[in-house]
Order: structure tokens, then sequence, then C-alpha cells
């Protein structure tokens, strides 16, 4: 049985005797490996292994760590074909969208590739006689990172090309679910010429995490996954002391106008619903058509859409999406769709009972799409994180704009129109934070930055581009002057003023 173990100042660092979790096929239902979960001792390893060598590395110039990120992403290109095989045999994503979520992360690592510039300070010459005051940005020194199973690449690299790029040393607590790839991630990083001990991989569950949260030397805590774990892990953090950034789960809503490109606004909501089996926060899994027509309109072109769908193996190029990350996982989206059922939703087309062969025992799910949903159920209000589809309609423009800004999570949100009025109002009134207009994935691009708002996203600053930059540093002010000669000595009991 193949063993995944932590990777601790470069090199990988087995825990004999430790709790094992197993790693599934999800395409098989087989166990295919097995993580050791570390324990508080074991962090502190990583933690002694982090604290060696950050100070140096913080010393190095901005441009000379610029460079390792250069080499870093040159060595994710050269192996992105054998990381995405790896990502696939984990998660069960389709090969092509293993490299989507691959791609995704490199971009930030690219961005990072520019630190020297987005490090610089301000300075303001003159702020008083003789008085300059500058800022510079300093690094934080250790800083941990938690990421989800369902991007097993992406989510690692936001976090950690950043913090490194600062100056930090990272210390990454991937998912137990998948944790292969973000092993692979460091050793690349380590090739790339990265310092032993400035990226370090713990594997582990809740004890761990706690662990992480509780330490003193960790000095922030960067987490992503469901919403309560998230609220958990800011709290936790907050009263150690520790700075947070802690993204949960979602529910984002699809609103189609009427005057939308209907055959488009089908095709980017079937992909972004049932895409990676509808396991991403940014998927869209309810769709708001305002108006009687433009729902029985939509409703007919989303079942001949789903029609042709197929979930597959990951490595079948002919595959829309393979099957979920564990059977419990499915088992939870099932009981899910019975709950729509039983509040009282009209179910289209059902999913359950779809079977592969060859594959009977994988975690697969065919596309559900469920219509006559109120706001009132359960089954909307909560995050399913499968391939299910439901059709809350809207009367008006103003009650699908309230649906999304009422609804408790606020990570993403899509609008499909042609009216350029009406887009620009909804992008300025509703309550969620990163916001698609004609575009069903709105995940910004890599110097822009990531963040959902309320239940789906805790603490102010956001992933990666600037707000990045300023998670894994301090700003520190200076205020100085030099004396030109002569000086008057004076002295004053009053706090010092510019009048
Ligand atoms: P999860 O919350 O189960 O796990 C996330 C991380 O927390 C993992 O590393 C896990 O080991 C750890 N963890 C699990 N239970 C814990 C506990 N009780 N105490 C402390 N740590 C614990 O999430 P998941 O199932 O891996 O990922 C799916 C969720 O992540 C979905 O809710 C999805 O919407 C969310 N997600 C959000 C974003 C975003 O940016 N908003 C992005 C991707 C995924």
């Amino acid at each position: 049985m193949r063993s995944v173990t932590h990777f601790i100042h470069g090199k990988v660092a087995p825990l004999p005797g430790a709790r094992l979790s197993d790693i599934l096929d999800p395409s098989t239902g087989a166990v295919q490996a097995q993580v050791e979960l570390a324990d508080a001792a074991h962090l502190s390893r990583a933690v002694d292994s982090a604290r060696a060598a950050q100070p140096d590395w913080a010393a190095v110039n901005p441009q000379r760590r610029a460079r390792v990120m250069f080499r870093f992403k040159e060595l994710i290109e050269q192996n992105m074909d054998d990381l995405a095989r790896l990502l696939s045999s984990e998660h069960g994503k389709v090969i092509a969208d293993a490299k989507g979520d691959i791609q995704r992360g490199l971009e930030v690592v690219e961005f990072a590739c520019g630190i020297p510039h987005l490090l610089k300070g301000e300075y303001t010459e003159g702020a008083g006689p003789g008085i300059d005051v500058y800022s510079m940005r300093q690094p934080l020194g250790i800083v941990a990172g938690i990421t989800p199973f369902n991007f097993p690449a992406m989510i690692p690299l936001w976090m950690a090309s950043m913090a490194i790029a600062c100056g930090n040393a990272f210390i990454l607590k991937p998912s137990e679910r998948d944790p292969s790839v973000p092993v692979r991630l460091a050793e690349l990083a380590l090739e790339a010429g990265l310092p032993e001990g400035i990226l370090n991989v713990v594997h582990g569950d809740k004890e761990v995490v706690d662990a992480i949260l509780d330490h003193p030397d960790i000095k922030a805590v960067s987490f992503v996954g469901s919403s309560d774990i998230a609220n958990y892990v800011y709290a936790r953090a907050a009263q150690n002391g520790k700075r947070a950034q802690c993204m949960g789960g979602a529910k984002n809503h699809g609103i189609i106008l009427p005057d939308a490109d209907m055959d488009q606004a089908v095709a980017d909501i079937i992909g972004a619903a049932y895409g990676s089996a509808g396991e991403r926060c940014m998927a869209l899994p309810v769709v708001t058509p305002v108006g009687e027509a433009t729902a029985e309109i939509l409703r007919e072109k989303l079942v001949a859409a789903i029609d042709t769908l197929r979930p597959g193996i990951p490595t079948d190029p002919d595959a829309q999406y393979g099957p979920l990350v564990t059977g419990a996982h499915k088992a939870r989206v099932e009981s899910y769709i019975q709950m729509a059922v039983d509040e009282g939703a009209e179910i289209v087309v059902d999913g359950r009972g779809f079977s592969l062969q060859g594959y009977e025992q994988g975690f697969y799910l065919a596309p559900t799409l469920i219509d006559r949903v109120t706001p009132q159920m359960k089954s909307y209000q909560d995050e399913i994180f499968g391939p299910v589809l439901q059709i809350l309609r809207a009367e008006t423009f103003e009650e699908a704009l309230a649906y999304p800004s009422r609804h408790p999570y606020g990570n993403g949100v899509a609008i499909f129109t042609r009216n350029g009025d009406m887009a620009r109002r909804f992008a300025a009134q509703v309550e969620v934070g990163m916001v698609g207009i004609n575009v069903p994935i709105p995940v910004p691009v890599a110097y822009h930055s990531f963040g959902g708002w309320k239940r789906s996203g805790f603490g102010d600053l956001d992933q990666y581009g600037m707000d990045g930059v300023r998670f894994y540093t301090r700003t520190k002010k200076i205020t100085q002057r030099w004396p030109s000669g002569g000086a008057v000595v004076d002295q004053s009991f009053v706090i010092p003023t510019m009048k």
C-alpha cells in the first residue's frame, strides 16, 4: 500500500505509528493509499525547520526570491501532465479539468514573480520640517495554510506562492483526501531553488489543525473549506492573536433575464453546475430565471443539454465530469436530492442510481435537475456540492436580485442579460463578493483577489493579488529626521501636530 507522508525540511518525514487515513480512488471506490496524520509534536518539527530557515530567506533580496518563483513556474509547466494525472487519481476530476486546477494556481505563481514591485513601500519626502515618512512591507515569519479537497493544486499555490515570495516560511496542511499533489509541488519548489524548511507539508485532520491554530510561532493562518470550519478556524486563530483569512462554502446563483442569449447561458450554466461534479466553490448550483416564459424555455433547454452529459472515469476524454470524491460525500448529495423531493420540489432529471459499467463501485452520480425550489427549503439554503442544479423561479428583477443577496452564503453570482443597465445595477447592488456578467464562474484573475462575503468569507483580506501581499506582510511605518547641523534642542510635552 502506497503511503503519503509529510515533507519537512526538504525531505519526506515519515511518522512511525501515526494514525492513518485512507486515500480512495473515486473512480473505483478502492483504497489506493494511506496518508499519515500528524499530531502537535510532529507539527513542531515543521515549525522548528521553518524557524531555522525563514530569517535567511527573508534576507534574500526580492528579485532573487522572484527567480525561484520563475523556476518553480517552469517546473510546474514541465510536470503538468504527471501532476494532472496524480490529481485526478485522488480527486476524481477529469484530466482537462485537473490541468485547469493546476493552471489557475500557476497563474498566482506568475503573479508572485513580480514580487519585487509588489513589495515596494511608500515614501513622503518633507512630511514635516526635515522629516520624511516611509513604510515598508516585511514578512510575518512562519505562516500556515489549510486547504480543501476540491482544488488540491490551485488553492495550495494561491497561498504558498504569495507567502513564500513575501519572505515567509509556509506550512501547508492539505486535505487528507487528496494529499499527493501538494507534496509533489513542495518537491518541485525545492528543485526550483527554494531553501529547505521554507515550504513544509504536514498532513492531518482536526488534531493538527488545532495544533497549527494554537502554535505561538505561527503568525497567520489562511483557510479554505466549509463554512462551519472556516468560522471555527477564524475564531480560534483570532483568540490566539493570529491573523486569519478563512474562505467558506457557497451557494451561487445564475440569474437569467428574459433578454439573455439563452443558448449561451444554458451552455454556461451546464458547465458551471456539473463541471467537476459540482464540487467547486464557484459552481452555479442555482439558476434563477426571471418570468415564467424564461423559466419554461430555460428548463426545456437544460433538459436537452443534460441529456448529452456523461460522467466517466477521469481519463476518459469524452466524459464531462468524473466521480464524487468519496462514497460518504455521494451519499450526502443523494440525501439532499431526497430532501428536495420531500420538501415538495419537482425532480425533473434524477441522477441517482447511475452506474458506470466496469466501475460499479465508483462514486458516480448522473446530473440532477430540480425545479420549483423555494427559498424556505433546506435543500436550497444548504450547500450540496454535487452535480445538482436547482431552479428557483423569480417574477421580477428585484426578486432575482434579492435571492442571492439574502442567502447566507455570498461567494459568487452570475447574471445573464444583454441589458448593460440592468447588469450594472445588479453588480452594484447584489450582496455577493464576486459577480459574473455573462460569465458563469467569475474567479478573478491572479492580479485581482479572490474572496466571498457573508458565510463564504471570514476576515478582511482576500486570497492572492494585492490582498495576498497585504495578508502575508506587515507594514512598518518610519518617521525620520536628520538634523542638518546647528539644531536647536527643543522639548515638548504636547503631541506633535502639523499646524
Ligand atoms: P472541509 O471544511 O471538510 O476541509 C477543509 C480543511 O479543513 C481540510 O484541510 C480538513 O482536513 C480540515 N478540517 C476538516 N474538519 C476539520 C475540523 N473539524 N477542524 C479543523 N479542521 C478541519 O472542506 P472540504 O470538504 O475539503 O472542501 C469543500 C468545501 O470547501 C466546500 O464547502 C467548498 O465550498 C469550500 N471551498 C471554498 C472555497 C472558497 O474559496 N470559498 C474554495 C474551495 C472550496
